[in-house]
């Protein structure tokens, strides 16, 4: 049964915000989604969550965050910045300070506009790159500030915080779209949608979390 209610999904075509558009589907009558476009290395995030909101028939709202590359030069938004794991505990390459603080403020911020009560996003403690700002006590903590701030009752859910990738997969799978979710997203770092390049520090880590469940749900 689903709830009489409207909810905005934090959206970037990839694996786990997909798979949070499916899973935000299934709970809420209304879902919309908010992709950012911060000059993400490959434009190709944005065509791909066009295109899978247009597909499921969800509203897409596009705000430009292009601000962040300015602040916050990355190897997502740098195209002179190699891609790599973060060595001795840094941070990857791919680490944008404070990201998520401002992706899910505005996301509050367009939610209180349309209406929304709930605020959908994919991040994951258990991820193994440790941006600070997708830990759950940080999502609780903004959570309570944005209420605070606009006066209101958002409610912030992190269905991915705990799960692991063969997790991922596996929710994926009880939500019904896990080949949906397998050909049609963009986790690849190259820009190569479904399985990807398969030697990118993103595809490599979807492809352990893919190969694990696979052998599991094989046995
Ligand atoms: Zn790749």
């Amino acid at each position: 049964m689903k709830k009489n209610e409207k909810a905005i999904v934090v959206f970037s075509g990839g694996q786990d915000s997909t798979t949070c558009l499916f899973w935000a589907l299934q709970k809420y009558d209304h879902v919309e989604a908010v992709t950012f476009n911060y000059n993400q290395r490959h434009n190709d995030e944005i065509n791909v969550a066009t295109e899978i909101a247009k597909e499921l028939e969800v509203k897409h709202h596009i705000l430009d965050m292009s601000l962040l590359s300015q602040l916050a030069p990355s190897a997502l938004t740098r195209d002179d910045i190699e891609v790599k794991e973060g060595e001795n505990g840094d941070l990857p390459s791919t680490f944008v300070p404070g990201r998520n603080l401002l992706f899910l403020s505005f996301a509050t911020i367009l939610a209180n506009q349309i209406g929304a009560k709930h605020i959908i996003t994919g991040v994951c403690e258990t991820d193994f790159s440790g941006y600070p700002d997708c830990r759950d006590v940080f999502i609780k903590s903004l959570n309570v500030s944005l209420n605070l701030s606009m006066d209101d009752q958002f409610v912030i859910h992190t269905p991915l915080m705990w799960l692991d990738k063969k997790e991922t997969w596996e929710l994926a799978d009880q939500l019904d779209c896990f080949q949906y979710i397998r050909g049609k997203t963009l986790t690849c770092y190259h820009g190569i949608r479904g399985d990807g390049c398969g030697e990118c520090p993103s595809c490599i880590l979807r492809k352990k979390g893919l190969d694990a469940y696979l052998k599991e749900f094989s046995n």
